[in-house]
């Protein structure tokens, strides 16, 4: 089967052409300019591929209710040109099965199908990266409400020796949310180095790791996800995965009996791709 992939990011789109196996065969990447210029150049990547479905994983906020009248657009992203953007509705004249999600629930989706998480039903996919997403597999599903989870925004409390009030400007001081205080940019305005940078400084990682691991707590003790994969470009940073595990697990003191945390809190299997391949997953679920 030939199946369309799109991770749609702010920054770029990949477009992807895959197999119900998991596997990418082609792929192209197009620079995220505004609907206008960069829709046109992934639906002509597209056509004449003869896919039989296509999966999206987009970046939010996306109305993902098949009910509303808004269902398949891009809504109050702070990405102007494409606000209220209908991402879906612009693949309609393909006539085939469309599945769309979030780019973060793609790459949940791609890890527990072919990934880290694949022997488990239950798992979180937490991307640390421009922003801080968790995509939440729960009993086989990816798991929606009235719209799709955005627990980047949980708040934390901030740590003794820390002054930074956090970039999140729906969570201002006192209170402080994860994405404010742990994503890639944050680490910037902090420290002023990027992440990348600041490989060497012991203490960078260990602020990070303090505020990962309180949103983990919570997200175990809510969800009790069976695997919690982290990606995004701020892990890149491996030191992290040790001192998140110890801090989770001290955090936690002994309330929730863990498993084994070297397997439990995990970097992802498909590298960088589990979002496109995720998305080809998507388009075959809703095919189905
Ligand atoms: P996006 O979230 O936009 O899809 P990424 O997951 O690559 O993209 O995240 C980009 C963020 O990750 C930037 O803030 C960048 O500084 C940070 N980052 C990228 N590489 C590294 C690295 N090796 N170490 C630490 N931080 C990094
Ligand atoms: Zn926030």
């Amino acid at each position: 089967m030939r199946i369309g992939a799109l991770e749609a990011g702010g920054t770029k789109m990949v477009c992807a052409i895959g197999d119900e196996n998991g596997n990418i065969n082609e792929r192209i990447t197009f620079p995220t300019k505004t609907p206008d210029e960069t829709m046109p150049e992934i639906l002509a990547w597209f056509l004449g591929r003869g896919i039989e479905a296509l999966g999206i994983g987009c970046f939010g906020p996306i109305d993902l209710d098949k009910k509303s009248p808004q269902y398949g657009h891009i809504t109050s992203t702070p990405k102007l040109p494409w606000r209220d953007f209908d991402i879906v509705g612009y693949f309609k004249g393909l006539n085939i099965p469309i599945g769309f999600d979030t780019d973060v629930n793609a790459s949940c989706l791609g890890e527990a199908t072919w990934g880290g998480a694949k022997d488990v039903d239950s798992s979180i996919y937490i991307t640390v990266g421009t922003g801080v997403g968790v995509g939440i597999m729960a009993e086989n599903r990816l798991l929606h409400g009235f719209t799709h989870p955005e627990a980047g925004h949980i708040l934390l409390s901030r740590a003794a020796n820390d002054s930074y009030p956090g970039l999140c400007p729906y969570h201002r001081e006192p209170h402080f949310c994860l994405e404010g205080m742990a994503a890639g940019p944050a680490i910037l305005g902090r420290w002023g180095l990027n992440g990348a940078e600041l490989k060497n400084r012991p203490e960078v990682w260990e602020l990070e790791a303090y505020y990962l691991s309180q949103a983990i707590m919570a997200y175990i003790l809510i969800l009790s996800p069976k695997r919690i994969i982290l990606g995004g470009g701020v892990m890149k940073q491996e030191q992290l995965f040790p001192l998140i595990r110890e801090k989770t697990a001290a955090l936690l003191n002994g309330y929730a009996a863990l498993p084994a945390l070297d397997s439990y809190i995990i970097p992802p299997a498909l590298g960088d791709d589990q979002g496109i391949i995720g998305a080809t997953q998507l388009a075959l679920k809703a095919g189905a």
